[in-house]
This record gives structure tokens, sequence and C-alpha cells, in this order.
């Protein structure tokens, strides 16, 4: 038997917050086997490479991590393990591949972890994929600032859009059971914002309860004491309904902003992508959820250079942005994925192409960002802080209408702030993406 308690883990998790939670939950079986877990790769004998490959870039984003760390290999690393979507789907040509790696793990093997790796301190390279252990924790490392964290509600797709591959990596959709979620929301202890994640938030307990089951779980969440406000990412837009609208504006713990993936504005795409929906039924949505909840910010993201796509349904979809006024949006260029059904379809868009259309969708989303956040110049907004910007020598935090990573922040004087508590701030400009302030007492020296 090896003795891991000598034995000192690193983790480096590639890909989006969804990753970032399973991460933490193999940290917390490293901890719970009573071994160190270091941030500094140097001194880790075990390196667990926690992977992404829903798109080409990110696959080849984890085979250069995996290369890379072997590459540069310290004295200290005695073994490399692989874990999530990059083995889950692609095994078969990776374990040959990457002779470097000592061993695999899919997205449901996570449990057998120190089983794979006593089989590799005997000499084996050892592939698990398919073949361990899930891992049921209702704990967790936290690998963000303590002040917020995700929870990842369910995994798993049954939307099938042409150009994904999740559901072929992931599986059907599986929500978790809402008792065992509340059970690891109260065991994050004091969390002022907690970010709700799945591939699709609003489907949440369709397979479990037999029915819609995201306002029952978010009136649940919300009446632990532990959490102070709780965001919604990744709603797929058929899916909100007006009980769901009704519970973002009379609960008051939940935060006024809403993720929904739109995609594309143009039917004839949309169709074509097996996304539910048109231009018009989301232009309703919109309509409907500013009636109900006038602050509203709604986030969204979008793929141009989809095979077939035309120069006037770009346009389209510019058009549909001036109309939307959406508070912030992400544009991606169509990746090209083998194996899913768009992967076929004539009419491919060159790369060129692709790019310049994703940049002309972000300057017309840019202005109208811009105007939303002008809004705000000489007016006092909530901003949670979430530390110190040492480069701009500022504090920096969040409105209500920015989620972490993905939309901007407000850059502020303030005599003190501390990261988590929330402070008012007069803003005094923006750049049409971050905004900058200060509070109301700041005195400059
Ligand atoms: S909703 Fe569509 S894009 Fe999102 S994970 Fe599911 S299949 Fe992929």
């Amino acid at each position: 038997m090896i003795d891991f308690t000598s034995k000192k883990f690193g983790l480096i998790s590639l890909g989006c917050d969804k990753n970032r939670v399973d991460s933490e939950k193999l940290l917390q079986l490293v901890r719970d086997r009573g071994c160190e877990i270091t941030d500094d790769e140097s001194l880790a004998n075990i390196l667990i490479i926690n992977t992404c490959a829903f798109l080409n870039e990110a696959r080849k984003e984890a085979i250069e991590t995996i290369v890379g760390c072997a590459a540069e290999r310290s004295e200290n690393l005695e073994k490399i393990v692989v874990t999530g979507c990059l083995p889950q789907k692609y095994i078969g040509e990776i374990f040959d591949g990457l002779p470097e790696v000592d061993v695999f793990l899919g997205i449901d093997d996570y449990a057998s972890l120190f089983d794979a790796l006593e089989k590799s301190y005997r000499g084996d390279r050892v592939n698990l994929v398919g073949k361990g252990e899930e891992l049921i924790t209702d704990r967790r490392v936290l690998t963000t600032p303590c002040h917020y964290a995700y929870l990842k509600i369910a995994d798993g797709c049954n939307n099938f859009c042409t150009y994904c591959l999740i559901p072929k990596i992931r599986g059907r959709y599986r929500s978790y059971e809402m008792e065992k979620l509340l059970k690891e929301a109260e065991n994050l202890g004091e969390v002022s914002e907690l970010i709700l994640v799945a591939q699709d938030v609003s489907r949440y307990g369709t397979d479990l309860y037999g029915k819609k089951f995201l306002v029952t779980f978010l009136k649940n969440l919300t009446t632990l004491v532990n959490i102070s406000s709780v965001r919604l990412l990744y709603c797929y837009p058929d899916m909100i309904d007006d009980e769901l609208i009704a519970e973002i504006r009379d609960n008051p713990k939940i935060v006024k902003y809403i993720d929904i993936p739109l995609q594309h504005s143009e039917d004839r795409v949309l169709k074509l992508m097996n996304r539910r929906g048109s231009r018009q039924s989301y232009l309703d949505l919109l309509k409907k959820l500013r009636e109900a909840v006038p602050e509203i910010a709604v986030r969204s993201t979008f793929i141009t250079g989809f095979p077939t796509e035309t120069e006037e349904e770009c346009d389209a979809m510019c058009d549909f942005l001036r109309e939307a006024r959406l508070t912030n949006c992400g544009f991606f260029a169509y990746s090209r994925e083998p194996d899913t059904p768009a992967y076929k379809l004539a009419g491919q868009v060159p790369y060129g192409v692709k790019r310049r259309r994703v940049r002309k969708l972000y300057a017309v989303q840019r202005q109208i960002s811009k105007q939303f956040l002008d809004g705000f110049i000489g007016r006092s907004v909530r901003v949670l802080c979430d530390g110190i910007d040492y480069e701009r020598n500022c504090f920096v935090g969040r409105a209500y209408f920015s989620a972490p990573d993905i939309d901007g922040k407000v850059y502020f004087n303030a005599n003190e702030a501390v990261q988590g508590e929330w402070y008012d701030v007069i803003i005094t400009s923006d750049d049409g993406y971050d905004m900058f302030g200060a509070t109301g007492d700041f005195e400059d020296e």
C-alpha cells in the first residue's frame, strides 16, 4: 500500500466553471485522504489535469498542458493523472498518444483516483475511463475567492444542438438531488454570491422529479442563512417560464440577472442548429422579463459563421442586438467539431469571414453595453468587492449586472473595502465594458 499522506497533490483545472466544481470535489477527495494540496506545481508529486474537450481549441489546450507539464517535469513529479472530458471522449486516441500520462479517469470515475494511483505505483499505466466509481460528495475545496462559489446542479444535456459535443461527452441530462445540493451549499460557509451552473440550469429537476423544479430549489436554497445571493447562469430560453420570472422578481436573494445563451437570432440558422425558439420568441421573452423585472440584466452568447450563414444573416443578428438591447454578450466563431451533425453540413464559412463577423457583432454590442453603462454615470451602484487590483492600484468588484470572469468589472477607490462586502460606488466613467468610480466618502490623499 502506498502512503499517500506523504505525497503532495497539484491540480490544474481547464475549461469552464462546471469543470471547476468537479475539480473542487476531486481536491476534497485528496484532502479527505489526508494528503497535502499544493498550488505550486513544481512541488507536486502527483499532478491532476482536469480537462475540457468540447471544442478543438479546448482539446489543444488540454494536450499542450499535459505535454508541457511532462516536458518541464520537476524532480518531485511522480505521476500525471488526466481526468474529465478529454479522456472521457478520446481515450482510444490518447492512451497511446500521451505515454507521459500515468492515469486516465473519465467524468464519472473520480472516486477511483486512489485505486488507480495504487495500480500506477505498481508500474502499470492505468485507464479507468468508464470503469471507475462516481464521486458523490457534498463538500469541496473552493478554488474561487472565498466570497463567491459555483454550485453545479446537473450534468449532461438533452438539447443536442447540432454544433455541440457535450451530450456525447457528458451524456443525458442528470439533475442532482435537491437535498444533496442544499447540503453542499450549506457546507460552503458564508458566501456572498452563489452562482448556479449546469449545461442547462432551467431544466433542473425534469428528469429527477418529473417536472421543472428550479423554482422549488431556489426557494429552498435562499432560505440558507450562509448564502447572501444567488445568480443564474445558462438558462435555455424556452425553459424560462412565468413561475421562474416571478421568482426572480419576488425573491430578494436572487440577483436580477440572467444568462440566456441564445446562440443566434435568425430562424433558419436556429433550425439548423437544432435550437428551439425563434427571433420573435426571443424578443417576446425579453419583453416579458423586462415587464416583470424592469432592472433585469440579460447576458447572452452567440455563434457566428455557422455553416451556410450569410452576411445578411449576420447583419440581421446585428439588428437583433440593437433591438434586444442585452446587457452584455459573448460572440464565438463557429468551431467545426468532428462527430457533430453540423460538421457534415455543406457551406462551411471560411475562418477569416467568421473572425470578421465576430468583430462586427462585438462592435455593435459594445455600443449597446456602453449606453447601458453610461446610464449609471453620476449614480450610485451597489458593488460586491472582489479584492484589490494591484495594477490599477484600486479596489475591484462587480455590480449585479456582472458575473465573475465573463462580464465587466467596477474599478473603484475607497478608503477601505473588504472582499465579499457590498459598497455603494458612485460611477464616474466607463469604457463600454468596465466602470470606474469611488465610494462617496473616499478621500484622495
Ligand atoms: S444546450 Fe446545446 S450548446 Fe448547450 S450544452 Fe446542450 S447541446 Fe451543448
